[in-house]
């Protein structure tokens, strides 16, 4: 047995339901959980709280991976996810038949160095593994809309009025399957580098023999 006898039932109980995300009042909307606003949020973001995240809030993070890569510019990975994002560009630019093209030739028109993208992107991603409770990366749908996001808006709008929202999702999708092992090994070769001055750190602190003094 249907819980609703209609559609229409459905709709009308659902409207004076409470939107499903904890704190807010607002009503539900259509056929969602939720109400518009994180409807919304969830549609263009992937999660009905998420947003977007300005990229001073993981600048730590990009200065860590901006070290790392500089360190290895000519390792082979480090050189293929630049050759990998300078082609998306290229290709783009020269009328490529891929999704976003139009964003991703914004950024080549604007001679991006492929570089600086990768250590945002690198960046990005560092800062999710560390926002381990998901205080401000919600999921992985999120980090994939926020790559997506980071592409996009790395160079100025040229005449970009507007971005579909499912444009983020798209482009950090090619992000996830192009370099998304990359990003990846960088994340934990960062950590590791991490891992190692703490330890030096902690060894600095070890309680010295005081006996016989
Ligand atoms: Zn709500």
């Amino acid at each position: 047995m249907p819980k609703y006898k209609s559609l229409n039932e459905f709709l009308t109980t659902n409207k004076s339901l409470q939107c499903n995300v904890r704190g807010c009042d607002r009503k539900r909307t259509g056929k969602s959980n939720y109400c518009g606003r994180h409807r919304a949020r969830a549609y263009t973001w992937g999660h009905p709280e998420a947003g977007a995240v300005k990229s001073h809030v993981y600048s730590d993070e990009i200065e860590a991976v901006t070290r790392l890569l500089a360190k290895n510019a000519d390792h082979e990975a480090i050189q293929y996810g630049r050759d990998w994002l300078a082609k998306m560009m290229a290709a783009a630019a020269k009328g490529g038949n891929i999704r976003g093209s139009m964003y991703w030739a914004n950024l080549h028109n604007q001679e991006v160095d492929p570089g600086e993208l990768l250590s945002r992107l690198a960046g990005l991603w560092l800062f999710d593994q560390k926002d381990e409770i998901r205080r401000i990366i919600k999921n992985d749908n999120h980090l994939t809309a926020l790559s997506g996001n980071t592409v996009i808006r790395f160079a100025k709008m040229n005449g970009i009025k507007y971005v579909p929202p499912k444009i983020y999702r798209q482009v950090g999708d090619q992000v996830r399957q192009g370099i998304g092992p990359l990003l990846i090994n960088i994340c934990r070769s960062s950590e590791k580098i991490e891992l190692r001055k703490r330890n030096s750190r902690s060894k600095m602190l070890q309680a010295l023999d005081l006996d016989g003094l």
